[in-house]
């Protein structure tokens, strides 16, 4: 063995499957310590009142380290959770209890680069060593067909070249035995929501699935949706739905806390076709997680102009700083159903389906005009899935300050909404004010007569509001996404 102790820092990679770090780990080390760090800036005021991680995004999290906790103990290990500065508090625990190394996952965004950065330096002056692990992707870093300062600015150009000439890696055995040493040490506790100024969120029923944190329920999720309800074979047809558990994976929140390894999901996709169906739909989650990796790819290329108002194109517009209609958008009142059903989605639970997310900010953005930033930061606090690199990518894109090709991807509300919610069930169960409305006209309440809307117990501008901008004189993007 090259070591006798190592740390193993777990940060957003809460799993034992496929583990680079911990992996190595355990072929290195006689013992290892693993440990979690709550940093109180994952949880500070960013601006306009939002916490940078709300109150769902912090359950789902607590569960997650809780998982991994309980999944530890049962290979004889532990985990030490500590709140405070990672790069603070891991120097002193290294020195404390005499570890030689600390091993943790890569990431790639400003923020935690910077964290990164000064562990290294604080632990090198300390003759500590730190070894980092590429981590998050389906392809892996090192194989990618390109450097990475070269990635291709289109995502097809970057999905073709990686499918052409790259391959994804085998998953990495879970251990079998976690030698955690004898110490005496506190090992800590996770905190309350409460002392991070959180609360327990509500537990809506509503919600497309009781979302729980961890990599137990992240495979159980794989197996219900994969092998016990069979539905890989149809996700291609069902994926753009808006209602109920199944029309999508879900995967999203366990593999942006990486409870979930892509590289695992591509496994059992590849099982599911050798054992039950291939085609189009089988490829077309592979094809999703493609995107998955482009957004990180592409982050680590062009570093913080991703969270800058040109973004990577550079595109500057004239974006409003309106507080008042950003804050109609946000808790889903802007008088328009289909962008009110989907934020109040958000709202009560945590999660809003990939069609919702394309139309709400599209709206924001395109119709509202207001900066596209707030609408990302808005999201990094509430989405259970926040995820840096796809959520901030997938804003610029929206933004038109992404790699996009295509110059305008302005989405018409009431098309999209009769393409997804021709009868508008989805509205009806959001917003229920609306709910009497029958059929598609829910999705246009301020084309009724005054008796209609008196029938069905709608009254605009008292019990749902007024369209916030009138449709008529839209003025940007004309041409319309499908
Ligand atoms: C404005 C905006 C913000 C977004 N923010 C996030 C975010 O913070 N975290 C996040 O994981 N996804 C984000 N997405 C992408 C996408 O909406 C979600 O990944 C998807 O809705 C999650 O549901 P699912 O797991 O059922 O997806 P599925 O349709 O089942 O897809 C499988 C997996 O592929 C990946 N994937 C699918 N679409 C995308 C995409 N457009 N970009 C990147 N990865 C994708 C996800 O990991 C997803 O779990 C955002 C999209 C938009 C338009």
């Amino acid at each position: 063995m090259k070591y006798k102790r190592v740390i193993v820092w777990f940060k957003n990679d809460l799993r034992l499957h496929d583990h680079a770090a911990l992996f190595s780990a355990c072929k290195e080390s006689s013992e290892i310590i693993p440990v979690y760090c709550f940093d109180p800036r994952q949880f500070e005021e960013v601006g306009l009142g939002i916490q940078k991680t709300g109150d769902f995004r912090a359950k789902f999290l607590m569960e997650a380290v809780d998982n991994l906790k309980s999944n530890l103990i049962g290979l004889g290990g532990n985990l030490i959770l500590r709140t405070g500065k990672p790069e603070e508090l891991l120097p002193e625990l290294a020195l404390e209890l005499l570890a030689e190394a600390i091993f943790f996952s890569e990431e790639v965004t400003f923020e935690e680069k910077e964290i990164e950065k000064n562990l290294e330096n604080s632990v090198w002056k300390k003759g500590i060593e730190t070894r980092t692990f590429w981590q998050s992707t389906l392809f892996h870093i090192e194989d990618l067909p390109f450097p990475v300062n070269q990635t291709p600015e289109v995502f097809t150009l970057f999905r073709k070249e990686c499918e052409k000439f790259s391959k994804v890696r085998k998953t990495l055995q879970k251990p079998e035995k976690i030698n955690f040493p004898e110490i005496d040490l506190d090992l800590g506790c996770i905190p309350e929501l409460s002392t991070l100024g959180l609360q327990a969120p509500g537990n809506s029923k509503k919600g497309v699935l009781p979302f729980i944190g961890g990599e137990d329920s992240a495979t159980q999720r794989l197996q219900s949706y994969f092998w016990d309800k069979d539905c890989l074979k149809i996700y291609k047809e069902t994926r753009n739905g808006l209602l109920g558990p199944d029309y999508s994976s879900k995967f999203s929140a366990w593999l942006a806390l990486g409870c979930l390894s892509p590289r695992y999901v591509y496994e059992e996709v590849l099982r599911y076709e050798r054992e039950r169906k291939k085609n189009d739909s089988t490829y077309w989650l592979v094809f999703e997680l493609i995107w998955r990796d482009y957004f990180r790819f592409v982050s680590k290329k062009h570093g913080s102009k991703i969270f800058q108002l040109q973004g990577i194109k550079k595109h500057v517009d004239n974006w409003r700083k309106d507080e008042k209609l950003f804050w109609n958008w946000a808790e889903g009142k802007t008088g328009v159903p289909f962008v009110d059903a989907n934020m109040r989605e958000l709202n009560a639970t945590g999660f809003m389906s990939n069609r919702g997310r394309q139309n709400v900010a599209s709206f924001l953005v395109n119709d509202l005009g207001i900066d596209w930033r707030w609408g990302a930061m808005y999201f990094e606090s509430l989405l259970i899935d926040y995820d840096v690199c796809s959520n901030w990518g997938n804003w610029m894109y929206v933004a038109g300050v992404g790699n996009d090709p295509r110059e305008n991807r302005y989405f018409n509300i009431l098309k999209q909404a009769n393409n997804y919610d021709k009868k508008g069930d989805f509205v009806r169960y959001w917003v229920p004010e609306l709910a009497k409305i029958p059929g598609f006209d829910i999705h246009q309440p301020n084309t009724l007569t005054k008796n209609e809307l008196k029938a069905y117990g709608v009254h605009l501008g008292a019990n749902y509001p007024h369209p916030i901008v009138a449709f008529s004189t839209r003025e940007k993007g004309m041409s319309v996404k499908n």
